[in-house]
């Protein structure tokens, strides 16, 4: 079992209000499974997604990554393995604007040691699992949407991550861009890697093994 959450509760402070977001979430996601998350805007699936990756912790309840209690560990080990282990895609792609399609893909290095011949060699193989080696010196504003999402997809596999987290992937592009990048989701599905899917989209949802729907702070 790669992910297991029992129990997770978070709520936000507004002025002097508790707002409620997620309640009592419990979610099982085993290797190599794809699983997709809906439900409507606002329910917490970003919230949910950001405790996942270890970007946010929750008021209570458990959660173990890769057998690791996330939630009891130092500032290093967690930098560790949100370096190491996890990947997020977002939907507004969040590349630097400033960087080529190569050197924004080997941003996770700036916090991992690698040998820098591997770096090479991961980054060549990302480039080319999502379709980009012809696009390698190019700048986001030269690319297509559907193009900035690769970047960042690559991007997020280029250390082998265990698990992809991605918040509503497709969001922003239409739907020939969109059909590109679920076709590289199911590739990396098939190659065995685990991933979270938030979504509105139920063409994604039916990619995936698994869809849960957010709904009142419930995972159902
Ligand atoms: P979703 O991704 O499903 O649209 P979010 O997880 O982004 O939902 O947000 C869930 C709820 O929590 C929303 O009502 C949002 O306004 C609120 N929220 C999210 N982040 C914060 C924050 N940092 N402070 C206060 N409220 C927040
Ligand atoms: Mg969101």
């Amino acid at each position: 079992m790669l992910v297991q959450v029992q129990n997770i509760r978070k709520e936000y402070l507004l002025g002097k209000k508790t707002i409620p977001v997620l309640r009592s979430i419990d979610l099982q996601v085993d290797e190599g499974e794809f699983v997709s998350i809906m439900g409507p805007s606002g329910s917490g699936k970003s919230t949910l997604l950001h405790i996942l990756g270890g970007l946010d912790t929750p008021d209570s309840g458990s959660y173990l990554f890769n057998g690791k209690n996330m939630l009891f560990l130092s500032d290093s080990e967690r930098s560790w393995i949100r370096a190491n282990q996890i990947g997020f895609v977002f939907q507004t792609f969040d590349l630097l604007s400033e960087l080529n399609v190569v050197e924004n893909i080997r941003l996770p290095f700036f916090y991992n040691r690698f040998d820098p011949t591997l770096q090479k060699e991961l980054v060549d193989q990302a480039i080319e699992k999502v379709g980009l080696t012809h696009r390698r010196n190019h700048r986001p504003v030269e690319l297509s949407g559907g193009e900035m999402q690769r970047v960042a997809i690559a991007r997020a596999l280029v250390v082998n991550p265990k698990l992809i987290l991605a918040d509503e992937p497709t969001g922003n592009l239409d739907s020939s861009n969109s059909s590109e990048i679920l076709s590289i989701f199911r590739e990396l599905h098939c190659d065995d890697t685990t991933i979270i899917m938030v979504t509105h989209d139920q063409k994604v949802a039916d990619l995936s093994q698994k869809t849960y729907e957010i709904l009142d702070g419930i995972l159902i």
